[in-house]
């Protein structure tokens, strides 16, 4: 045996200790001439902590340089939600590989790059639902799964050295409307075969039993826009194709129409419709037509679930949409699992709607949500089915993959891996006597979307801004001769301070006096030095605004040397 044996190793650079911006390596052949599959490239939202930025994606220079060297075989992407895909667009051309993907997820991933002005062409092989196929030294299966977005996919990869199942995100569900089943046969099938480690979602790991099926809340969307007297408006995740034909269904039975707010929902039913996931279904009404309709014969579908002030849902509450108003007596259904993060936000929402007299209902009241990720039940149920050796638990936070490897420890898996990002794991080696274990660190971390930009994590321009958010800022501007005499009066401006300190001093007064102060007192030598000059302004004016505020602002001071 060589130094290095062949060996199949997984790294996730993304969604390990946290929930999104999915990105999972696969590495195969030594130690030192690997080949590189990498599956899903996904974003997360920015919470409020990180001001101006909205998504985060993984930092994937490791990958890029990995590409450059001609070891990156082809991405997969699992199935088409923005923690999985979001990322494409931005970071595809660092990488400039194949994207191996299905129908639906690929005409999502297409119908939304189409929408991004100058984003780049992506050479996709699309892989019909449920197909295999070769990628470099892999061997890739897209086995179907149920989840809340039609086209799902596992993946059993299979190498020289054996086969490892990537979940993705599932759940099971015999009924799930619209999309595909996770078919136990199948699934027992690749155990029959030999699984040698599973990657497994541990979104619900923390929750007990099994989910509820899509056609329970089929059933509930029914009875409960039968029962309303007037207008019903239900908010869902714009991919979530099933539950879009569930309350269109529902719709149906109670003689309501159905009529379609929000551009991205109408742009994932384009792509539903086309791929026939809608047939049998009335087409939806556009938002002009909802004026005309009367309110006992309307359900109006609506983006903005999770709170997002410049959808559908947000400016109805704000009373605020050109087209849609709800009255007094309507209601609104919250068809949707508020993230976390997005209390707030959501809250603000439902507080609105209730002010407007509108009766609101949420999953607290009733069935009118399935999550698609597997509950402990369903995950027992996956590890029957497959009996692996490793298991290495993905996608979640730490709680999520802790409770996961308990679960799996218990269901006898022998070798259960905890890792965080950028670690790398041995999951086969062609020494049998190496067992699966993390053996190596790569770079992992974290990209923000800045406007158009991408940016580092670290990058000051981010803990600058929130500086700025909590002080403001204080500029100065003083013109000087060259020999150190103040030419004119200094500049000032302040942005983001109480116009009042303590005791009732102006601020902008205690800015000018500490300047004017400041210059007086500086010895001849120091004046003549810019640098100098606007070190000791800077700290004089950060000092008297302390003094008359209790806060130390940024201050800017420009010294012109006229
Ligand atoms: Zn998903
Ligand atoms: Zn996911």
């Amino acid at each position: 045996m060589s130094k290095w044996p062949d060996e199949l190793v997984f790294a996730p650079l993304g969604g390990v200790g946290e929930i999104g911006m999915n990105l999972g390596l696969y590495g195969l052949g030594p130690r030192n001439r690997r080949k590189w599959l990498a599956v899903d490239l996904g974003i997360s939202f920015a919470p409020p902590e990180v001001p101006g930025i909205d998504l985060i994606m993984p930092d994937v220079a490791f990958l890029e340089r990995e590409a450059e060297a001609g070891n990156l075989v082809g991405l997969v992407i699992t199935h088409g939600h923005e923690d999985h895909v979001g990322a494409l667009v931005d970071l595809w051309p660092r990488l400039r590989c194949t994207v191996y993907t299905t129908p639906f997820t690929h005409a999502l991933a297409e119908a939304r790059r189409l929408g991004e002005p100058g984003a780049p062409k992506i050479p996709f092989h699309i892989v019909p639902t449920g197909g295999r196929t070769s990628i470099g030294p892999f061997d890739v299966e897209f086995v179907p799964v149920a989840h809340s977005i039609p086209d799902s996919h596992a993946l059993a990869i299979r190498t020289p050295l054996g086969m490892v199942v990537h979940t993705g995100d599932w759940k099971i569900d015999p009924t799930p409307v619209v999309g595909n089943v996770t078919d136990p046969v199948r699934f027992s099938a690749l155990g029959d075969e030999g699984v040698r480690a599973v990657i497994c979602d541990s979104t619900n790991a923390i929750r007990d039993g099994i989910s509820p099926s899509e056609v329970d809340v089929q059933k509930v969307l029914t009875e409960l826009i039968g029962a309303a007297p007037n207008r019903v408006a239900v908010t869902t995740f714009a991919s979530n194709v099933a539950r879009i034909r569930s309350i269109a269904e529902a719709a149906m039975k109670n003689g309501r129409e159905v009529v379609l707010v929000g551009r991205a929902m109408e742009r994932v039913i384009g792509v539903a419709r086309e791929q026939h996931m809608l047939d049998g279904l009335p087409p939806f009404r556009s938002a002009d037509a909802y004026g005309f309709l009367p309110r006992d014969k309307v359900v109006a579908i609506l983006t903005g679930s999770q709170g997002e002030p410049r959808a559908a849902l947000a400016r109805i509450a704000d009373d605020d949409h050109p087209e849609i108003a709800l009255s007094p007596g309507d209601q609104v259904i919250f068809s949707s699992r508020t993230i976390p993060g997005n209390e707030r936000p959501v809250n603000r929402i439902i507080n609105a709607l209730i002010l407007q007299g509108v009766k609101v209902i949420t999953d607290r009241d009733g069935l009118v949500h399935v999550s698609g990720h597997p509950r402990r039940g369903e995950m027992e149920q996956m590890y029957q089915w497959l009996r692996p050796q490793v298991a290495v638990p993905v996608h979640g936070e730490p709680l999520h993959l802790h409770e996961h490897a308990e679960l799996a420890r218990r269901m006898g898996v022998r070798e259960v891996i905890r890792l965080v990002d950028g670690d790398v794991v041995r999951l086969i080696s062609a020494d049998p006597s190496l067992s699966a274990e993390v053996i190596e660190e790569i770079h992992a971390g974290k990209l923000y979307k800045d406007g158009q930009v991408l940016i580092a994590a670290d990058d000051p321009a981010v803990a600058e801004r929130r500086r700025l958010s909590f002080s403001g800022l204080v500029s100065v501007a003083i013109a000087m001769s060259s020999k150190g005499e103040v030419v004119g009066d200094p500049m000032i401006d302040l942005s983001g301070l109480p116009r009042l300190g303590l005791g009732g001093t102006p601020l902008d007064e205690v800015v000018e006096d500490a300047v004017l102060n400041c210059l007086d007192g500086l010895p001849k030598g120091r004046r003549r030095d810019p640098d100098a000059v606007a070190e000791s302004v800077t700290r004089a004016v950060r000092g008297q605004i302390n003094a008359a505020w209790g806060k130390k602002p940024l201050c800017h001071v420009l010294v012109i040397t006229v």
